[in-house]
């Protein structure tokens, strides 16, 4: 990978150009690279490669996440192996516990919060409970625990539903658990298990060196030169098959010349035509950091504060990476809507039906531009882990790779 400034980019020189250094990006532009031989431009409007899964060191020396705390995990075998080539792997099983007013319960719900929460005795009535019902060893989400009509079971989703996600939700989204799309809560079931692992996906870890170096493995090609600090949208001229805001999009002029080879965009779909029907909505998130002089300051990677406090959870890193040093940092995370583009950064689309037509009508510009292609989180307006994304930048990239 080369380093390049935008002035100097003969873009004649390119097969394909990129928009974003994330999973999305950085997958389908090595592939191009390495398996058609194609050379490609990589648009990055930060100042730096790996999207969100970027870390550093921080002034104390500690490992930390710039852009919220990144754990890998997946049942999707092509996806892990894909990644393995770029890294070595730390074993890591990350776990989460909610604060209820000091007193820490497990993350999801499960057996031994049960415990926790309403004593040893009380606790194995209501599990023999939820195993008749449910089944031992499932997984059922605060929605299908709440629809249930069982008095017993009623208490448990309520303690469940007020304790875990009620003010939690309220604080990432800003409405409560039953506005949110099912789908949301379904992330975090209740589980009838002693498993506290957060997921039980096969594959779980960190990469050992972390995710910079990973991705500066996965750029490490000849064929791949990077533009930092450049935003694809001052830098493209979009030009319409006709007046009007709903013209579709005809082609893609970078630096005075239509670009009729592949364009892969993995940003904010919206941005691109500078909001023209009005900004998809999305949560932001501020990190405040802290560092302090012990070796650890909670007892695992994640404490969510699920009754208390203004930021939604805390990480620390050094459970994550494992790194052994003086100190520790650990991050706050709070939630806001994204409301600046020039000083804020969208992390999570707001999924409901309202929110996909609008995304629909933007997607519809661009449905006769087929050297166009939208991948990614952002681009897709949609709530992907990294594993998801890897696996839909690798089918892209065969698509791409055959034609
Ligand atoms: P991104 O990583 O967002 O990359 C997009 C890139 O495009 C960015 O570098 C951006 O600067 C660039 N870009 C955007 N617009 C433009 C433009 N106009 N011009 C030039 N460049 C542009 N997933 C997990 O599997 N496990 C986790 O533990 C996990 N934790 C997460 C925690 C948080 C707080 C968040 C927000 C997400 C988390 N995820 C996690 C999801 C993970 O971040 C995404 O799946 C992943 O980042 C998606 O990759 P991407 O390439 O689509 O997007
Ligand atoms: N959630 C909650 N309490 C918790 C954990 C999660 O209410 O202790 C809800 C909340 O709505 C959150 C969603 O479940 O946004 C998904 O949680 P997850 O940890 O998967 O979120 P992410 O890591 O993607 O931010």
């Amino acid at each position: 990978m080369q380093e390049r400034s935008f002035k100097d980019v003969k873009i004649s020189d390119y097969d394909a150009v990129v928009v974003g250094s994330g999973f999305a990006g950085s997958v389908v532009a090595r592939e191009l690279a390495e398996r058609k031989d194609a050379r490609v431009l990589i648009l990055e409007k930060r100042s730096h490669i790996a999207g969100n899964m970027y870390d550093e060191f921080d002034d104390a020396d500690i490992l930390i996440h710039r852009y919220g705390p990144h754990i890998f995990h997946t049942n999707d075998k092509r996806a892990f192996d894909y990644i393995n080539r770029f890294t070595e792997w730390r074993y890591y099983e990350h776990e989460v516990l909610a604060d209820l007013h000091g007193t820490y319960m497990p993350v999801p719900f499960n057996k031994n919060s049960m415990e926790i929460v309403f004593g040893k005795e009380e606790a194995a009535a209501r599990i023999e409970k939820l195993i008749a019902t449910f089944g031992d060893e499932r997984k059922v989400t605060i929605n299908e625990l709440r629809s249930n009509n069982d008095a017993e079971l009623a208490e448990i989703a309520d303690f469940v539903y007020d304790n875990v996600f009620l003010y939690y939700t309220q604080k990432q989204w800003g409405v409560t658990p039953e506005e949110v799309d099912p789908s949301v809560t379904a992330r975090v079931p209740v589980f009838v298990s002693r498993d506290n692992r957060y997921f039980q996906d096969t594959y779980q870890g960190m990469p050992e060196a972390g995710y910079t170096p990973l991705f500066e493995n996965m750029l490490d090609h000849p064929n791949i030169d990077i533009c930092l600090e450049v935003d694809a949208e001052s830098v493209f001229e979009l030009e319409f098959e006709e007046n009007g805001e709903n013209a579709p999009l005809e082609s893609i002029d970078i630096k005075g010349v239509s670009f009729t080879s592949p364009i892969i965009y993995t940003g904010p779909l919206d941005e691109l035509f500078l909001s023209r029907f009005g900004r998809l909505p999305y949560r932001s998130l501020d990190f405040k950091y802290e560092t302090y002089d012990c070796d650890y300051a909670y007892p695992c990677g994640t404490v969510n504060f699920t009754v208390s406090e203004d930021y939604t959870r805390i990480t620390e890193f050094k459970h994550l990476t494992g790194q052994i040093c003086d100190g520790t940092t650990i991050m706050k995370e709070y939630s806001h809507a994204y409301e600046d583009p020039k000083t804020q950064i969208p992390y999570y689309a707001i999924i409901n039906e309202k929110n996909q037509a609008h995304y629909e009508k933007y997607l519809q510009l661009t449905r006769n531009l087929d050297n166009f292609y939208l991948i990614g989180r952002l681009a897709e307006y949609r709530y992907y882990n990294m594993d998801q994304i890897i696996s839909r930048a690798l089918d892209l990239s065969d698509k791409l790779c055959s034609s």
